[in-house]
């Protein structure tokens, strides 16, 4: 089976037909986890589908199974581990990978009968561990694999990973110990893949890293190249680049995990001249000084409403989206005050909230004055509750305007302004999925907007 459990998509059979007198060995894959995760999960089955193995609808057909999985949150561990017992109750071999894979005690620990473990982005490790259960097909057929690679999200959707790991150490979160630590993939190999998948057909292109913003400081922006020009390896160049390419293709360019440091204060102007959509997903976290220090947030010491400011008068256009933990611990009455005060000063278009939970091997554990689940809970209804009217109010100054939208399917689209699976959608009767239509706005909610194509 394929089944991208994330998106809780129904499985999907990418299975081949094989030749009369030969069945070629096939594999089962359970996709859990975020967006980096899916891009792993793609990876891992176009280098499947180049080498000639098929993929089954079900684990009952399937030679073996991977479970690439999420170890983010105890909640998510606590399904990986669920998955991995159901595929081994149900086939039998299993190869585990992905961030849970960077924990194989803990894995084999509770299913020692899986038949290899691996950690996150290693497809090589995987492939090495399919190779040693089903012998490796012979097939001239396999040449037939599309260029773009197997894809998870519809065909005019694609996340484009620049980078792997993170160099932060914020004090919540597990993730460069099971990722490591920045890795920038080379710009000419990201351009060259954005360029295929824009020839492929894609219509938007979500940019995507644990820290975007952080691009290229690992290999100190480098020289690249591309088109045999040289290029630094840094996050203006790319979004440059990119933009060229999108606007070539007509298409669009979305920037997810961007931390508000001052260089991306260079980037906003390519989105007022709309090579990349005018749209920055921030993840802030907190609002109170003294919380963003024990979080250990990059660019906590950084005015962020002064950014905010300076980012809307380079681009007016310009969405908004965060997203915040409340509860972390030693959150006071006054810190949570002093984040409600930040969102009724920032405007923003959308928020995400958390309550905060401790996750195994978080640094922050070790805090003692953990904030009890129920006032948690309290401050993150208040959160929503003032967030829900100030995204209600932005949305509704759209009222009357015309929109682009994409379709993503008859009579649902997005707008510049909404990222797949996170924020809202504009409803309206017609249009073809992957088509850009205009759409005159008749009325908002908190999240949606409703209209007609003109
Ligand atoms: S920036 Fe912080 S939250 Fe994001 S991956 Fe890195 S350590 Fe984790």
């Amino acid at each position: 089976m394929v089944a991208n459990a994330a998106r809780r998509s129904a499985p999907k059979s990418r299975g081949r037909a094989s030749g009369a007198h030969r069945k070629d060995p096939s594999i089962g894959f359970v996709s859990l986890g975020c967006p980096k995760a899916l891009v792993d999960s793609e990876r891992i089955l176009t280098q499947l589908r180049a080498e000639g193995y098929a993929t089954s609808a079900t684990y009952e057909a399937a030679d073996l199974v991977i479970v690439n999985t999420c170890g983010f949150i105890d909640a998510a561990k606590a399904e990986s581990l669920e998955a991995i017992g159901e595929a081994l109750e149900k086939n039998g071999k299993v190869i585990v990978t992905g961030c849970l894979g960077a924990q194989a005690d803990a894995v084999q620990a509770a299913h020692p009968k899986v038949l290899a473990v691996t950690g996150p982005h290693d497809t090589a490790a995987v492939m090495a561990a399919v190779h040693a259960q089903l012998r490796k097909p012979h097939d001239p057929f396999v040449d037939l694999v599309p260029p773009q690679g197997i894809k998870l999200t519809p065909r005019h959707l694609a996340y484009l990973k620049i980078s792997e790991g993170c160099n932060h150490r914020c004090t919540f979160c597990i993730i460069p110990s099971m990722r490591g630590d920045l890795v920038s993939r080379p710009i000419g190999e990201v351009l060259a893949e954005a360029e295929t998948l824009l020839r492929a057909g894609v219509r938007e292109l979500l940019v995507i890293a644990q820290d975007t913003s952080a691009y290229g400081v690992d290999v100190k922006y480098r020289t690249g190249f591309w088109r045999g020009r040289p290029l630094k390896t840094r996050m203006l160049e790319l979004c440059d680049a990119l933009g060229r390419l999108a606007q070539d293709a007509g298409a669009w360019v979305r920037l997810h995990y961007v931390y508000p440091y001052p260089s991306v204060d260079a980037v906003v102007p390519l989105m007022a001249e709309g090579g990349i959509l005018p749209y920055l997903d921030v993840p802030f976290q907190h609002a109170s000084p003294r919380i963003l220090k024990r979080m250990k947030r990059p660019a906590s010491a950084e005015n962020v409403l002064a950014r905010i400011q300076r980012w809307r008068s380079l681009c007016p256009e310009i969405t908004l989206r965060s997203t915040f933990i409340v509860g972390f611990p030693g959150e006071t009455e006054g810190d949570f005050e002093a984040l409600l005060e930040f969102l009724e000063a920032a405007q923003l278009d959308r928020v995400g909230s958390f309550a905060y939970s401790p996750v195994d091997g978080a640094a922050a554990n070790a805090y003692p004055d953990a904030v009890p689940e129920a006032v948690a809970a309290a401050r993150r209804e208040r959160l929503m509750q003032v967030q829900a009217r100030i995204s209600a109010a932005r949305l509704a100054r759209k009222v009357g305007r015309v929109e682009r939208v994409l379709v993503d399917a008859p009579g649902v689209g997005r707008s510049m302004a909404d990222a797949p699976e996170i924020d809202g959608v504009v409803h309206f009767e017609g249009g073809q999925v992957g088509e850009f239509v205009d759409v005159r706005i008749e009325r908002s909610d908190e999240h949606d907007l409703y209209g007609r194509l003109t």
